[in-house]
């Protein structure tokens, strides 16, 4: 059976190339991801300001009584510098011209005779210095970068409003079963809530991928195949398929997208939660058939839709992250590798994962504490340092 790794690099394989890109507004940017680097046009800060309230006098001027000349703020061109013994009253943000010494306004008095007397001499260190934070041509956010509220405040003030970032994957997800009901629904006798299609919407938010087309298509062969025709017509990158994953009779997703001409590339992993997973290809869409007990498709997405996510975002898949088994907690061996559910917490420098209790693939209740996967290699227990794959962002 295939292996965690090898299913991994076959996605890496099958993905060699990111989507294209398109250009966006700063208030679409949120998760969306930088392929072009940001670069300053201009030294930043772009000329040199006051960082103060207070008085703008020659860097010379000695301690003593100055008279004030006119006052500037922030908006106006660079004042000229004052003459010897005067003053001109400036905002925190003001333009100061060179050979300009500044004194925050807590340092002076003024006279009774309509004089401002320095306490102190100028402080060169008041003035924020033109190209101080960057200068012209410097890059300030690399690409690929995945954009966050910081990154676009920087891209703002660069002045790069319409980024060019990798376009959104195409996402279509089916959810076959049945059983299946919408959540808000009361099951009758036999029914199950539908979990994964919230699952799927949830996970894929922060993926910034469209999620063109997600309905709930039953087990009906015929209908299956309807949907997935539908679907395909709107050229997915990505299409899932929510259980019939697996050998039973209902379970058509591998011979349907055959039919479709896929070639199926995979049926089974060795991986636990999660064995019975297809990965497909036609053209430029992937399928994967996913198993549709909750659990297992939890951990597949995380392992493997997110993996293909990332290569078509044009992203480089960070390696796991090491962590301290929870002293205590044990994990018996298993013939097949284990992805299993835990919590994940940084602790005197270092992280400790905490594996969570669960019973079986359909056993959710997890789910509320999990941050991450552990991953237990196949046939061993789980030892100190093991291997996580984080669930919501670490
Ligand atoms: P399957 O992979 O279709 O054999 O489904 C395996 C188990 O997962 C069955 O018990 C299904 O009822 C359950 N299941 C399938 N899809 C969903 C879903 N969308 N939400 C919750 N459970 C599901
Ligand atoms: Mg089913």
């Amino acid at each position: 059976m295939t292996t965690v790794d090898q299913v991994l690099v076959q996605i890496d394989s099958l993905l060699n190339q990111p989507l294209e890109t398109e250009s966006i507004s700063l208030d679409q940017a949120l998760h969306r991801v930088l392929r072009e680097p940001a670069r300053t046009a201009e030294d930043q800060p772009p000329f040199d300001r006051s960082s103060i309230d207070g008085y703008l006098v020659r860097a010379e001027e000695p301690l003593g009584k100055v008279q004030l000349i006119s006052t500037h703020s922030p908006g106006q061109p660079v004042p000229s510098l004052p003459p010897a013994g005067s003053a001109i009253r400036v905002l925190t943000g003001s333009a100061v011209p060179t050979h300009a010494g500044l004194i925050m306004q807590e340092d002076t008095r003024p006279t009774e005779s309509g004089l401002i007397e320095l306490r102190i001499k100028p402080d060169p260190t008041l003035i924020r210095l033109r190209g101080s934070h960057s200068k012209k041509g410097d890059t300030l956010l690399p690409a690929p970068s995945v954009l966050q509220p910081g990154s676009i405040t920087l891209l703002a003030s660069l002045g790069i409003t319409q980024p060019e970032v990798s376009r959104m994957p195409r996402i279509v997800h089916l959810a076959t079963g049945v059983e299946l009901v919408d959540p808000a629904q009361k099951p009758a006798g036999g029914q199950i809530r539908d979990c994964n299609s919230i699952l799927i919407r949830t996970l894929l938010t922060s993926f910034s991928a469209a999620l063109l087309t997600q309905k709930r298509v039953g087990d009906d062969r015929l209908t299956l195949t309807q949907a997935l025709q539908q679907s395909l017509a709107t050229h997915p990158d990505i299409l899932l398929l929510s259980g019939a994953s697996s050998f039973g009779d209902h379970d058509h997703a591998s011979s349907v997208l055959e039919e479709l001409g896929f070639t199926i590339l995979l049926r089974q992993v060795a991986v636990r939660p999660g064995k019975p997973l297809i990965l497909a290809q036609k053209g430029k869409t992937l399928a994967f058939g996913l198993p549709g007990n909750p659990l297992s498709h939890f951990v597949c997405f995380h392992l493997f839709v997110r993996r293909a996510l990332l290569r078509l975002l044009g992203l480089t898949p960070s390696p796991f992250l090491s962590a301290n088994l929870n002293p205590g907690a044990t994990i018996k061996a298993n013939p097949r590798e284990t992805w299993w559910p835990c919590h994940l917490q940084s602790s005197q420098g270092s992280l400790t994962a905490q594996p969570l209790p669960w019973k079986d693939s359909s056993d959710l209740s997890c789910l509320a504490n999990t941050n991450a996967l552990l991953r237990v290699p196949a046939g061993q227990e789980a030892r100190s340092p093991c291997e996580v794959l984080p669930t919501i962002p670490w």
